[in-house]
């Protein structure tokens, strides 16, 4: 079978809620993929930052097969003998006091809203259904019904309401904003230290130490949403630490299992998960010993092997390198780490086509809204393999 058979078959059989590039990959190593005509491509989006390990990481693949002949998954209704070690490991590495493990991103972002609506009538004394959290505009915190109801992209909402109640939104990178959304029954603000799937857009210095303030002296849960900065995509192991603030509640995924297994978590520095009793939240496979074995190595592989400053050297390079690309399309590069966007100006005819020339050229990114390309390479990514990928990147760019 060749790639349009494959193409054939997912077009024929497959919901048509994606657009993917049409190359059919079939094998992965560090930071390339070949498809199954067996051309190698570099792999610059990493699966949205699942994979900052690299792909099929051997240690992370031992850890898995390991774990998968002992016991896969037991539910939480006992113990296992992995669970408790990947809490401690994590909330050393990370400065935090309680751990809630998930499988997806949604479902990390669903508990906390539960969490802190709770943590709002028990501890902060909001009467009864009235909670209120604030978001920001052009958020991304996933797919499910409550949380596309408060997105302000109309592909992610139309035709989905109705929607649960109980958001406000508000502008990204405005703390006085914050301030001023404020009301006796806010609970809580949800944001991402940078919006990715917006456009990498990065808010002004201070930001967060603002926001951080101003939820503290309004008696507001602070909650980052790091699924995608979080675990060394921005040189740091969070993105909170780049202005050294802590915030109450931090969403962790992707990346947390090496792109080997869905695994999600939410971490606890105030004591809002303490509000969840026994059988008021759970997951059957949340917490299950395959995903923290898994996850326990793919945090070990981040640290022993300096993933977080290599992200941040080889992000300081790449960038610098963008930067000197002189095409009159672009618009802006920005970025921190290795999270990184280009902007187009919008009459350069779509971020899509050059997306699809650098796959032509063996390297695979994509576009986000229509003129803006992520470039989000594995964490394992080194100086001449970025030598490689701006000599594509500049001959794709200079071409319109
Ligand atoms: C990917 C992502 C999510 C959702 O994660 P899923 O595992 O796809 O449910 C939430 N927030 C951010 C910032 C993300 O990048």
């Amino acid at each position: 079978m060749q790639s349009h058979d494959f193409i054939q078959l997912e077009d024929t059989y497959g919901a048509h809620n994606y657009k993917p590039l049409d190359v059919v990959i079939e094998r992965g190593d560090g930071i390339w993929v070949w498809d199954v005509a067996g051309k190698r491509y570099m792999d610059c989006l990493s699966a949205y930052s699942a994979v900052n390990q690299g792909h099929c990481h051997p240690r992370i693949l031992q850890a898995l097969t390991t774990q998968a002949k002992q016991l896969t998954l037991t539910s939480r209704a006992f113990r296992n003998n992995q669970l408790g070690l990947l809490y401690k490991e994590l909330c050393e590495l990370t400065n935090s006091h309680k751990v809630l493990p998930m499988n997806s991103g949604a479902e990390a972002v669903e508990t906390v809203i539960k969490a802190v609506r709770k943590w709002g009538y028990k501890i902060k004394g909001v009467p009864e259904d009235k909670a209120e959290i604030i978001v920001c505009a052009n958020n991304f915190h996933g797919r499910t019904i409550t949380i596309v109801g408060f997105s302000t992209d109309p592909h992610s909402r139309e035709g989905f309401g109705p929607f649960t109640p109980g958001f406000r939104v508000i502008p990204f990178g405005d703390a006085p904003a914050l301030e001023a959304a404020i009301t006796p029954h806010t609970v809580g603000f949800l944001v991402e230290p940078i919006q990715g799937e917006a456009g990498v857009i990065i808010p002004p210095a201070g930001y967060l130490q603002d926001v951080k303030k101003i939820c503290e002296d309004r008696n507001i849960v602070l909650i980052l949403d790091e699924i995608q900065t979080g675990l060394g995509r921005t040189g740091k192991m969070l993105a909170e630490a780049h202005e050294g603030i802590e915030a109450d509640l931090t969403l962790i995924g992707k990346a947390l299992s090496g792109g080997f297994y869905p695994i999600s978590a939410v971490l606890s520095n105030k004591e809002v998960l303490g509000v969840l009793r026994p059988g008021e939240h759970g997951s059957t496979f949340g917490g299950n010993p395959l995903a923290c074995a898994i996850a326990r190595t793919a945090l070990q592989v981040l640290v022993e092997e300096n993933l977080v400053e290599n992200a941040d050297r080889m992000g300081a390079y790449f960038l610098e390198g963008l930067r000197r690309i002189n095409a009159p399309h672009i618009r802006e590069v920005r970025g921190k780490g290795l999270m990184i966007g280009v902007e187009f100006h919008p009459d350069a005819g779509g971020a899509r086509t050059y997306c699809e020339a650098l796959m032509r050229e063996g390297l695979l990114c994509k576009e986000t809204h229509d003129n803006i390309i992520r470039f989000a390479p594995p964490l394992v990514i080194t100086r001449e393999d970025i030598d490689w990928a701006l000599e594509r990147i500049t001959k794709v760019f200079s071409q319109k």
